[in-house]
């Protein structure tokens, strides 16, 4: 499996710049302008989800070669000051293991323009952090969770930790965290047949469901294009208990699919779910995304093979107008799009625990 060609962090190798044109913006040759930015902060996490991770056997970053709080501000400091991001979302590996996000989220929404700043997280711990989160500049949340019955959770995560989840669910809701959307990923035979539940428990509090399908991100390569669950198949399981109809608002760049949600026996509106059916309909023309690893380095896609380190330059007396440059090159050469339709598509090396999903 061939490793992602990070370029010489010394000497950066960047895609033939000599036709961009002359914008501070984050464009790349398809006309697309990257406002939406994606940060790892680790690729530590407590759960093992089997779609994201495997058992055992990964080495994570040392500390030291994570980017630290203050270097994250900076990097994203640049971002709004001279890229045009808009929008900064927290990720991981799970970006509750670091101690500091508080200072971090603080840090960035003291940043002028201030992005809007939302968080990724599986929600352990979350019950004794949301207020300071929420205190600190945190506008909004998405929390994984893929079943409500114990048992599920377990064999899809690797461990009894459901408890957790909730409780740090009911601690955003405490928090005044709103809204808090909560993502699923369904697999064949696991958890597929109880979506129908998950959507009524989702609608009950007021929780936006985003069913998201499984792409080839995992460790232990689990993914298989014939068995995985598609956006059409989330239609019909939820057919039976629901109706299902386009929600009235512009989608923009955004990856999910909004629905308005009915009861099928009494026709009750329920609230909204949205599908984002990244395999099977990818949004890659619309896509306004730049990704930034754990330990610095842009990626333009989840499934890019190339990476481009930032850490060396922050970390050997750059100014912000050269990070800035060796990042607009980076994004200059984002690629059309993620090719998982290609026959030609080879998996990442990366599980999305090391990329930030
Ligand atoms: N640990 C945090 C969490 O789980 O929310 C943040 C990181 S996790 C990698 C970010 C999101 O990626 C989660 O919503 C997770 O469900 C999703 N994800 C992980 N592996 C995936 C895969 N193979 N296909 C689709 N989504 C995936
Ligand atoms: Fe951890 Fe999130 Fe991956 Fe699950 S999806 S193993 S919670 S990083």
């Amino acid at each position: 499996m061939p490793k992602p060609r990070v370029t010489d962090p010394a000497a950066p190798q960047l895609p033939d710049t000599s036709t961009r044109p002359d914008t501070p913006a984050l464009v790349d040759t398809f006309g697309r302008a990257a406002s939406d930015l994606r940060l790892s902060l680790t690729d530590f996490c407590n759960l093992r989800c089997t779609y994201c991770m495997p058992a055992s056997g990964l080495t994570f970053l040392p500390r030291d070669q994570m980017l630290s709080a203050d270097e994250v501000v900076r990097l994203v400091r640049i971002g709004v000051e001279r890229l045009g991001i808009e929008q900064v979302r927290f990720t991981g590996g799970e970006p509750l293991t670091r101690p500091d996000l508080d200072r971090i989220i603080a840090g960035v929404a003291a940043l002028t323009p201030r992005p809007d700043i939302s968080l990724t997280t599986n929600a352990i711990g979350l019950d004794t952090r949301a207020a300071a989160l929420k205190d600190a500049g945190l506008d909004r949340i998405n929390v994984s969770l893929d079943s409500v019955v114990s048992e599920t959770f377990e064999r899809l995560t690797r461990r009894p930790l459901l408890h957790r989840v909730l409780k740090g669910i009911d601690g955003a809701r405490a928090a005044g965290l709103d809204p808090i959307k909560v993502n699923a990923v369904l697999l064949p035979g696991v958890n597929d047949h109880e979506l129908p539940d998950l959507l009524d428990w989702c609608l009950d509090r007021e929780l936006q469901l985003r069913v998201i399908e499984q792409m080839p991100l995992d460790a232990d390569h689990i993914w298989e294009r014939s068995s995985m669950i598609t956006a059409a198949d989330v239609h019909q399981i939820l057919e039976g208990r629901f109706v299902l109809e386009p929600a009235d608002e512009p989608r923009g760049g955004a990856p999910a699919e909004l629905y308005e949600v009915r009861d099928r026996s009494t026709g009750a509106h329920r609230g909204r779910v949205g599908i984002i059916a990244s395999v099977t309909r990818p949004f890659c023309a619309d896509c306004r995304r730049t990704r930034l690893t754990a330990e610095g380095r842009v990626r333009t896609c989840l499934f890019s093979r190339e990476e481009t380190d930032l850490r060396h330059a922050l970390r050997s007396g750059a100014s912000d107008e050269e990070i800035a440059t060796i990042w607009r090159a980076a994004q200059w050469g984002k690629k059309a799009g993620h090719g998982m339709d290609r026959p030609d598509f080879v998996q990442p090396e990366r599980p999305m625990s090391a990329i930030g999903g």
